[in-house]
C-alpha cells in the first residue's frame, strides 16, 4: 500500500513502468491529463472486461448499451444538467486562485488563510458545437455521465432485450467534467471513464435492491483483493444530496491523501424516466401484469470509476521493500495485484539468449497465447532481474526455459507472491 511519503515514488514508478504517465508531455504537458502505457492499457482494459464480465454476462437480469458521448442538448435540459450540474466556485481574493467551496476545511477561508469569494455555481459541463458554424443553435455537451444515454433508451432496450422489471443496463465510456480543482493523480481528471448500471425496480422494492447494491459493489473491491481495512461505506446526509437522489452511499478508499470516493450508489427514484417523459412526451412507464396497472419504475445506480478503480487497485496492491522482499538487498518494488487485472497472465523467460532455448521459449509463448493468455516475453538480463521486472508490474507467473526444459520438457514456474520456484511440465 502507498503510504502519504511514497506518493512521489509510486507516480515515478508508474510511469518507469509504462504504466501512467503524464499525456502531452513534449508540448510541455496538459494539466491533470494522462495516458496510459503498455502496461497500464492492459490492466485498465483487463478492469474493464472484469466489470463487465461480473456485471452483465455472469447475470440473467442485467444487459448493455453503448450510446454516444454527445447526446441531443435537451437531454441534459431533461436530467437538470443544464441548470444543476454545478460544483460551488469560490476564488481567493489575494491568490486568485480557485476552490470547490465544499472541499475546503472552512468556506469562507482558502488553504493559504486568505478570505475567499461568495460561493458561485459552476457548471461542469464541456460545451461543443455541432456544424461547421458556432451558433447557438448547435451548441452540445460532452456527457458528464454516461447514464443518460442508458435513461433515453430505456424503452427500446425493454422492447429489444425480453427483460423485465427488476432488470439492470449497464455502459462503460468516457466521461467529461470540467472540474474546479482536479488533482491527487488520476483521482480527479477531466476526462475520465466511467462504469455504471442502472438498475430498474418497484417503488416497494427500491430499499432492498439499494441495500443489496451497496453491498454487492463494496464485496466485488474486496474479491478483487483490496484490503477491507482500507475500505469504508459513507452515507450521503440528506442535505447534501444531489438534485435528483433519494439517497447515496458511497464506497471510500483510505487514499494517500485521506478517505475519498471510490464509486457511489445513488437511489435515483424516478427523477430522471419521468424527466425524460416530460420533456421528450414519450411514455417512459412500464405495464404491470399483475396489478394491470402502468408505472415509472425507481432506479438504483451503482456508478464507478474506472480510472479511480484502477488506481485504487495500483495504490493497494503496491509494495516498496527498502531492502529488498527477503530483507538482505537492493529495493523492491512488488505489485501484488489480483491476477484478473494484472497485465499479463504471465511471463516466458529463456534462461539465456541463445539457441535453442529462445526457439522453445518462443514455442511456449505460442501455445500459450493459443490459449488466449496475455504473455511478456523477456530474454535480456539475468534471470533474477527479469524475474524483479516482472514483480514490479504484477505479472503472477514467471516461467524460466532452461537446458533440462531442452532434455524432460519441464520449465521452472516462479510465483509472484511467494518466490517459489518449482518444475512443472509444459
Ligand atoms: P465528487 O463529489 O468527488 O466530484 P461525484 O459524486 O460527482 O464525485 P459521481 O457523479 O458519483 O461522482 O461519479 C461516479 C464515479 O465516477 C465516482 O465515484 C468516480 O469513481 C468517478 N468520477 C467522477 N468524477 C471523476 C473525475 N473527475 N475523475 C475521475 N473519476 C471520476
Amino acid at each position: 500500500m502507498v503510504t502519504p511519503d511514497q506518493m512521489p515514488e509510486f507516480v515515478a514508478w508508474a510511469k518507469r513502468r509504462g504504466v501512467i504517465w503524464p499525456s502531452s508531455e513534449i508540448y510541455g504537458g496538459l494539466s491533470n491529463s494522462y495516458d496510459y502505457g503498455p502496461v497500464g492499457v492492459e490492466m485498465k482494459n483487463r478492469l474493464k472486461a472484469h466489470w463487465w464480465r461480473t456485471m452483465v454476462h455472469a447475470r440473467e437480469d442485467i444487459v448493455g448499451l453503448d450510446s454516444p458521448i454527445i447526446l441531443n442538448p435537451q437531454v441534459w435540459e431533461a436530467a437538470g444538467h443544464t441548470e444543476n450540474f454545478t460544483d460551488p466556485l469560490v476564488e481567493d481574493l489575494v491568490t486568485h486562485k480557485r476552490y470547490r467551496a465544499d472541499h475546503l476545511d472552512d468556506p469562507t477561508v482558502s488553504p493559504d488563510g486568505n478570505p475567499v469569494s461568495e460561493p458561485k455555481n459552476f457548471n461542469l459541463m464541456f460545451k461543443t458545437f455541432i456544424g461547421p458554424v458556432e451558433e447557438e443553435a448547435a451548441t452540445a455537451f460532452l456527457r458528464p455521465e454516461t447514464c443518460q444515454g442508458i435513461f433515453i433508451n430505456f424503452k427500446q432496450v425493454l422492447e429489444t432485450s425480453r427483460q423485465k422489471i427488476p432488470f439492470g443496463i449497464a455502459q462503460i465510456g468516457k466521461s467529461f467534467r470540467n472540474e474546479i480543482t482536479p488533482g491527487n493523480f488520476t483521482y480527479r481528471t477531466r476526462e475520465f471513464e466511467q462504469m455504471e448500471m442502472e438498475f430498474f425496480v418497484r417503488e416497494e422494492e427500491a430499499n432492498k435492491w439499494f441495500d443489496y447494491w451497496v453491498e454487492a459493489r463494496l464485496q466485488w473491491y474486496v474479491d478483487l483483493g483490496v484490503k477491507k481495512e482500507n475500505l469504508r461505506l459513507f452515507k450521503h446526509p440528506k442535505a447534501d444530496l444531489a438534485h435528483y437522489s433519494k439517497g447515496t452511499t458511497d464506497i471510500e478508499y483510505r487514499y494517500p491523501w485521506g478517505w475519498g470516493e471510490l464509486e457511489g450508489i445513488a437511489n435515483r427514484g424516478d427523477f430522471d424516466l419521468t424527466q425524460h417523459q416530460k420533456f421528450s412526451g414519450k411514455d417512459m412507464s412500464v405495464f404491470d401484469d399483475e396489478t394491470k396497472e402502468k408505472f415509472i419504475p425507481w432506479v438504483i445506480e451503482p456508478a464507478a470509476g474506472l480510472d479511480r478503480a484502477l488506481l485504487v487497485l495500483l495504490l493497494d496492491a503496491w509494495q516498496f521493500d527498502e531492502k529488498g522482499r527477503k530483507g538482505e538487498g537492493e529495493a523492491e518494488t512488488t505489485l501484488m495485484v489480483n491476477a484478473a487485472v494484472a497485465a499479463y497472465d504471465c511471463a516466458v523467460l529463456p534462461l539465456m539468449k541463445k539457441e535453442p532455448l529462445q526457439k522453445m521459449a518462443h514455442d511456449l509463448v505460442a501455445k500459450l497465447r493459443a490459449e488466449g493468455k496475455s504473455v511478456f516475453y523477456d530474454e535480456t538480463g539475468s534471470i533474477g532481474r527479469r524475474y524483479r521486472r516482472n514483480d514490479e508490474i504484477g505479472t503472477p507467473r514467471c516461467y524460466t526455459v532452461d537446458f533440462q526444459s531442452l532434455e524432460d520438457g519441464t520449465v521452472t514456474e516462479r510465483d509472484r507472491d511467494s518466490m517459489q520456484q518449482r518444475r512443472v511440465t509444459i
